[in-house]
């Protein structure tokens, strides 16, 4: 007997600020889920927001005066924001990149420390902008 922690069933982990951490046995990845009215009211406002873009065919990605991405930008300032991304224009700006690759940590840094590095992150990165 024990008190150590092991998952036998899926649980759901309430987290400080109305967060749900699911944590399900046999399964490597972990989601994180906020599920509380502040951040679905975030959610809503922004796609609000799409409406008032001025390009027609816009992602709110990276074009410059998108009024989605501008509103973004105000809601990341002051808050740890976890992004996560397949363009890697929505994370030149982190503080910290953690790389995945078939499920495993490959890379973690700044935009600059990893195409320095010229790992898997710079392969990727010269694939979307030199391609
Ligand atoms: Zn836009």
């Amino acid at each position: 007997m024990g008190c150590r922690h092991t998952t036998t069933a899926r649980e759901l982990v309430r987290l400080p600020g109305g967060g749900v951490l699911i944590d399900t046995p046999g399964l490597r990845a972990v989601t994180l889920w906020m599920a509380d009215d502040g951040f679905r009211r975030a959610f809503a406002d922004i796609e609000a927001l799409v409406g008032s873009c001025r390009f027609h065919d816009c992602a709110h990605d990276r074009e410059p005066g998108c009024a989605v991405q501008t509103a973004l930008e105000g809601l990341m300032q002051g808050r740890t924001t976890i992004c996560i991304a397949h363009r890697l224009s929505t994370i030149l700006k982190a503080d910290l990149i953690v790389v995945l690759d078939a499920g495993h940590i490959v890379e973690t840094g700044t935009h600059a420390a990893l195409i320095e590095r010229g790992g898997v992150y710079r392969k990727l990165y010269e694939l979307q902008f030199q391609g």
